[in-house]
């Protein structure tokens, strides 16, 4: 059954240069790049909180964090130098210190933000994308922009504005697996740094195989000591099948992920002499979704790319980490290496709509590509890039997508 809603007047909120949709990673670093680059920059963000999954989801470690300068190694200095930096791979951080920071960040640099807010539709004229309509307590507004990049994550915007995508695996469309994740504490405190998971095959001599299996469908669980002795997250829970950008698969994924949260719990009362009177410390806002869409752009980035490790003359971002796949269907996880891909900027231009850009791990490329990039140093990065090139393209009054042609034939 349809209902027709009653066309209604919208009001104008603002009027933006730079409009960043999501505040995760991706959308931080949109953000505070385009500002840097003088922009007036609005950013929108539906949780209460910036850092997307640093924050919301609760994840360490911070992957190719080190590869990059940047805001990348600006947050490490500042992590390190509130003692929040640390842990496994000496890569971990406090993701209370990182939402502290993140707001330092952009209050300093005046960023209009605004939380507790979605974005919504997309306000388009033909193929060209003006702003977008947000939904929040104070109901429906409308903000206008010169250029919007899409951070969701899920590329929102970019999807009901027209732009293509594709979803997992080329052969049959099947995606990675959604995890909750947790965090404990009272870990021993001469527990190893990085002992990521002696615990679990104690486990596994105690308690059989497919029993665990059954309850926690994965067979490759991490314990992610963090700066803090005596606490961790736990990545272990494994949600198959549902999407992320269907909320009613949404929301039965996390009514299961915190039921193996349970599970997982008693599990490790089984295994107390290795890990200490563990209690679950903290559970995530949100659960970690790993793949929606990837709106294809003027580039995407091909397994042949990521094999060969290709480089780009309009290269944004050098990709190190690994390809990381959480099987769809089976218990385990696939990883295999490759010498490092670059990400053009072409991938953050979506085909068919104008004044739009994505950033993070809804841009341009293929299944295992992705499973590469989504990492949160890239992301970052690639939001970096993204707001630079927005600025930048603002400045010299071109449409991004001209712009970005003739930087790339210069
Ligand atoms: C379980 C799990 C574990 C992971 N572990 C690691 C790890 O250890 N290290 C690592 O580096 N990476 C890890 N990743 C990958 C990484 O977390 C993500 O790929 C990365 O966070 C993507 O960044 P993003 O900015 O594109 O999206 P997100 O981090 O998802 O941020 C998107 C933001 O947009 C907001 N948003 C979404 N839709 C809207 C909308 N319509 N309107 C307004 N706001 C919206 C969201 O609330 C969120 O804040 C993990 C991922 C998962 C799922």
């Amino acid at each position: 059954m349809h209902i027709i809603r009653p066309s209604s007047e919208v009001p104008v909120r603002n009027r933006a240069e730079v409009l960043v949709v999501g505040g995760g990673p991706a959308g931080f670093g949109a953000a505070v790049s385009a500002a840097r680059a003088g922009a007036k920059v609005t950013l929108v963000e539906q949780g209460g909180m910036l850092g997307g999954m640093w924050t919301l989801g609760l994840l360490s470690p911070f992957f190719d964090n080190q590869h990059h300068e940047g805001l990348n190694r600006e947050l490490r200095e500042k992590l390190m130098a509130h003692n929040a930096w640390g842990g496994l791979w000496n890569m971990s951080f406090d993701s209370c210190e990182m939402a502290l920071l993140l707001d330092e960040y952009v209050s300093e640099l005046g960023i209009d933000v605004l939380l507790y807010t979605m974005g919504c539709d997309p306000i388009l004229e033909g193929d060209e994308l003006k702003g977008i309509f947000i939904r929040n307590k104070s109901g429906e507004q409308a903000i206008l922009a010169d250029i919007v990049i899409d951070c969701t994550g899920d590329g929102d915007i970019a999807a009901r504005s027209g732009a293509p995508f594709r979803i997992g695996r080329e052969s049959d469309g099947v995606f990675q697996p959604m995890t909750m994740m947790f965090k404990i504490g009272g870990l021993r405190p001469d527990y190893s740094r990085d002992d990521l998971r002696s615990w679990y095959n104690v486990l596994i001599q105690r308690m059989p195989e497919s029993e665990l299996l059954s309850e926690i469908p994965y067979d490759n669980p991490a314990l992610i000591t963090l700066p803090r002795r005596g606490e961790a997250l736990i990545q272990w829970t494994h949600v198959k099948r549902c999407l992320g950008t269907d909320a009613e698969q949404l929301t039965k994924a996390t009514f299961e992920g915190r039921r193996q949260v349970r599970r997982a719990l008693e599990c490790f009362k089984l295994v107390r002499d290795k890990l200490g009177d563990v209690y679950l410390l903290d559970l995530p806002a949100v659960i970690g979704v790993r793949e929606t869409r990837r709106i294809m752009g003027e580039y995407v980035i091909s397994e042949e790319d990521v094999k060969s490790g290709a480089s780009q003359p309009d290269a944004v971002c050098r990709v190190h980490f690994g390809v990381d796949i959480h099987e769809p269907e089976q218990t385990k996880q696939t990883c295999w290496k490759h010498p490092g891909f670059d990400i053009p900027l072409r991938s953050l231009i979506p085909l068919k709509v104008e004044n739009l850009l994505t950033a993070g791990r809804c841009i341009s490329g293929c299944f295992a590509a992705h499973a590469a990039y989504r990492v949160t140093g890239d992301c970052l990065k690639t939001g970096e890039a993204a707001g630079a090139a927005a600025a930048e393209a603002i400045r010299s009054g071109r449409n991004i997508r001209s712009w970005a042609a003739e930087h790339l034939s210069r």
